[in-house]
């Protein structure tokens, strides 16, 4: 790595003309710190993804970067949503950066935080997550939604960052290693977890909206935790086993009580019967879901085909060929030094 890590800032738009003009400024002046302060190379960037809006949004970005080199764009032929938006600005960048950046267009996170990422980054972090002190610019509804949703992700064994979206560095073996997770349904923040490597947190305040509306309504909000569950996890469908054990059991006590109820004459003809194979079939019906659902869990985690490991220094090969190992770079051999 040169002495002057070449950073891209990743910014997915989403009709965003409202607040553009200021990020794109407001991003300039702090690369402009950076580079003064030889934390970042001076062919440092921002990256500007147009996730396909109606707006004005993408020949904002065409016409800023014909005047000013630090800004690019990508340009995506439909709307694809924040997460895969994002994932194309970091996958382009991946070959090119030694570090990118993640932050959403409206710099509700406190940019002023970038810097001690770099320090972090510096002081040989792979992955700096940015973590929010408090939600107290958020809704009683959303910031009780987004706790419910941690616990839940929690108890299904999903590790997450709490309190962290997707303000976050990544470092260039940190992209390589995201490159190798191929699934479509990529929750980045529960794959970002499960790379590893050198880990670090920085907090910061996030601010209100500077202009413009959320984009992600109740519905998107939904349908983004229920991907985040079942990206990641199985149990549902192992809950279902446990379901169908739990009423072949009670079966079981319905049987008993019904044969009791009929001894003692208080049952009517036909009673038993039928309330003795509700429970048993139902019971029965859904152990033979879960079971089935078993075997979908076992697909499901095979097509996925994640890595099995990441490798972080490998003194293996480069002993042997006096070359750089394969995939990620080898980090320096002891991170103190870095
Ligand atoms: N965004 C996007 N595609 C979408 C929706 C949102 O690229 O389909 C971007 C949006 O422009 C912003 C970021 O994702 O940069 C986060 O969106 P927003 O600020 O509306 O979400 P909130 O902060 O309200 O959760
Ligand atoms: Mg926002």
């Amino acid at each position: 790595m040169s002495e002057t890590p070449l950073l891209t800032v990743v910014v997915p738009c989403y009709n965003e003309e409202e607040v553009l003009e200021d990020t794109m400024e407001k991003l300039h002046n702090l690369l402009e710190e950076l580079v003064n302060e030889k934390l970042v190379h001076p062919k440092s960037n921002l990256l500007f993804v147009d996730d396909g809006s109606c707006d004005k949004t993408w020949s904002m970005i065409a016409k800023e970067s014909v005047h000013h080199p630090w800004i690019k764009g990508l340009k995506l032929a439909r709307n694809v949503g924040h997460q895969k938006a994002l994932i194309a600005g970091l996958e382009k960048v991946a070959e090119v950066a030694d570090c990118a950046i993640s932050i959403d267009a409206d710099l509700q996170d406190d940019i002023k935080a970038i810097k001690e990422f770099l320090v972090k980054f510096h002081e040989g972090y792979d992955i700096v997550y940015g973590v929010r002190r408090r939600r107290t610019t958020d809704t009683f509804f959303k910031r009780s939604t987004a706790l419910g949703f941690y616990r839940c992700m929690n108890k299904l064994g999903i590790e997450l960052i709490y309190n962290h979206a997707d303000f976050r560095l990544m470092s260039k073996r940190a992209l390589t290693e995201l490159r190798r997770y191929k699934e479509k349904n990529l929750f980045l923040r529960g794959i970002i977890p499960l790379i590893g490597l050198n880990t670090a947190e920085v907090f910061y305040d996030r601010k209100e909206r500077l202009a413009g509306e959320s984009k992600y309504p109740l519905k998107k909000m939904l349908s983004f935790a229920f991907d985040g569950i079942t990206s990641f996890s199985v149990k549902p469908i192992r809950f279902i086993t446990y379901i169908g054990f739990f009423l072949f059991l009670l079966s079981g006590f319905a049987f008993l009580y019904a044969f009791v109820q009929k001894l003692l004459g208080s049952a009517d003809s036909g009673w038993t019967s039928i309330i003795v194979s509700l429970w048993f079939l139902g019971g029965l019906n859904l152990i033979g879901i879960g079971v089935v659902g078993e075997y979908i869990g076992k697909i499901f985690t095979e097509v996925k085909a994640r890595p099995h490991y990441g490798v972080d220094i490998d003194l293996y090969t480069s002993s042997l060929t006096g070359e750089k190992s394969e995939g990620i770079e080898p980090a320096v051999l002891f991170n103190e030094e870095k």
